[in-house]
């Protein structure tokens, strides 16, 4: 790279060059000495790129952790403007980034992007606008954000924005409003979504082989959320809203929900609350400290699906599919072995497995989970576990081989000395499937985020529950547990599943990002 100077030159008084850092839009940066010793970043901006400097001149006296410090605004004998300002240790974000395609650890990219939030409403709440966020623009110092470049940009010509537009690495974080010239704050808002997108899935929501194709996506094609992590989706969609009237009204209320993200995974809640009272923005803590390691997100926070609803229904045809040929091998794999098993029981034992699984596969799938809904769903599986009963006893009405197989000796069973017989049949039927859908949380063996794709522990628990409601609810007999326990088994079989990310090690992240 060829620069106007080389190290040891003093083209500005009191400050000796020391190496060219890098070129970018505006001019060169060099890293400097000062005559006292102090180490700075030296920005040469070229008198003939007619930009105007009043808005670094408004930034000078602003002060911010997450801000890369301004010291001052000089000009230089030939008529050169110099920006002064703190040297930057660290890499920028976009050089992180290329080291991580899938994206940053969870925990650390909420952390930065809640600096960038701090950072960009301060400089919001002084009347500056960035204007150009991006990752080349954020730099990682000892763990922390430190956003640069505010105030130059505020005041570009128009001739520079159509050369900066020009630029494929900015475009990809300029609000669609922008080609109108008509736009405010909410650029930032928009570009600070782009980065959380791109900190989150290692990509740009927006990709094209041109500025021009790029910037027509960011004005017509609406981004695929189904990349992030399905609890950032709703902070996302209204980040990346195209009318800037529905972004976030402020910096610091998307702040605010990037932060209730980690409260919701990591704080028991009367603590959350202390510290959403005590500070809009939360303070800016040391990367190594808030990466201790968390207890693991319980994978219920899911608000919106992660993948669109044709992907979801395709999913459910192939797990309902799939449940048919598991339940068919398990049960040819049961008569093969047992020597006294009628086909008719097989096939109710068929039958019935496959209608409780899908009982259990059709809401898994489009009930998204929510905290604290586990009492209604468990009342919704309990009306769907009675259903199940019905199956049965249409298959025992059906198939006379199964009478004998699942209704048992005939006794009614307790509900028998309260009820007429054919009355307590039926209801120990409904029951039996109705309390044992009551009894568990199904919906936790097929969700997409569960911790192991295949665990016997509901296996176990579906097995447990059957044999006790077997002694409480008769007549039934063992056939009936055998459906629980290959349910609980074939349900996950079945069901996708995302291997959770493991959880940041501080240690190891603090060296990295350091
Ligand atoms: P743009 O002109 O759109 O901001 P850019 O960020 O790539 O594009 P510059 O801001 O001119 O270009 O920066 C040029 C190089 O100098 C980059 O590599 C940047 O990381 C580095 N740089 C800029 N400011 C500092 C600083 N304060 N401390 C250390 N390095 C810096
Ligand atoms: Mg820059």
């Amino acid at each position: 790279m060829k620069f106007s100077y080389s190290s040891g030159q003093r083209p500005l008084d009191g400050y000796a060059l020391k190496r060219g850092i890098g070129k970018g839009g505006f001019g060169e940066v060099y890293f400097a000495l000062s005559d006292g010793g102090k180490e700075v970043a030296l920005k040469l901006v070229r008198d003939d790129q007619q930009i105007e400097l009043r808005g670094v001149a408004q930034c000078l006296n602003l002060k911010h952790p997450n801000l890369v410090a301004l010291y001052d605004l000089r000009r230089d004998a030939r008529g050169d403007h110099w920006v002064v300002m703190e040297h930057v240790a660290g890499d920028t974000l976009n050089v992180v980034l290329s080291r991580h395609p899938d994206g940053l650890p969870r925990e650390l990219a909420r952390e930065w992007f809640l600096g960038l939030a701090r950072a960009v409403n301060y400089l919001h709440d002084h009347g500056i606008v960035h204007r150009d966020l991006k990752p080349a623009n954020i730099f990682i110092e000892n763990g922390t954000v430190k956003v640069g470049d505010y105030g130059l940009s505020k005041s570009i010509g128009t001739s520079q924005r159509t050369r900066q537009t020009e630029s494929i690495g900015t475009v990809y974080y300029m609000a669609p409003e922008i080609s109108t010239g008509n736009y405010n704050k909410q650029i930032d808002t928009y570009a600070a979504g782009v980065i959380l997108y791109e900190m989150l899935s290692g990509r740009v929501p927006f990709e094209g082989e041109s500025s021009g194709e790029i910037l027509m996506k960011h004005l017509t094609s609406p981004p695929d959320l189904s990349k992030v992590p399905a609890e950032w989706v709703p902070i996302l969609a209204k980040a990346l809203s195209k009318n800037p009237a529905h972004r976030y009204a402020s910096m610091a209320d998307m702040a605010r929900d990037v932060e209730a993200i980690g409260r919701e995974r990591a704080a028991p809640a009367p603590a959350a609350k202390k510290v959403a009272n005590a500070v809009p923005i939360p303070d800016v803590r040391p990367v190594g400290r808030v990466l201790r390691p968390q207890p693991q997100p319980e994978p219920v926070l899911t608000v919106l699906p992660a993948v669109s609803r044709r992907e979801q229904i395709m999913e459910l045809c192939g797990s309902m599919a799939l449940t048919v040929l598991f339940t068919a091998l398990a049960v040819a794999l049961w008569g093969a072995l047992s020597a006294n098993i009628t086909v008719a029981r097989m096939s109710g034992l068929f039958f019935l497995t496959v209608a409780a699984s899908w009982a259990i596969l059709i809401p898994g799938k489009f009930w998204t989970e929510r905290r604290g809904d586990s009492w209604a769903r468990r009342i919704a599986m309990m009306v769907l576990g009675g259903l199940v009963g019905l199956v049965a006893l249409w298959l025992e009405g059906w198939s006379p081989g199964i009478d004998a197989g699942l209704v048992g000796s005939g006794d009614a069973g307790a509900l028998g000395s309260i009820f007429p017989r054919q009355v307590a049949l039926e209801a120990s039927f409904f029951s039996y499937y109705a309390l044992a859908f009551f009894a568990l949380r199904w919906w936790r063996m097929t969700s997409r985020r569960r911790p192991q794709r295949f665990s016997f522990a509901p296996v176990l628990a579906a097995g447990f529950w059957g044999v006790v409601l077997l002694l409480v609810v008769r007549p039934q007999s063992w056939p009936s547990a055998v459906v629980l326990v290959l349910a609980a088994a074939i349900v996950q079989l079945v069901s996708p599943w995302e291997q959770p990310p493991p959880p940041p090690s501080a240690k190891r992240l603090r060296l990295r990002y350091a």
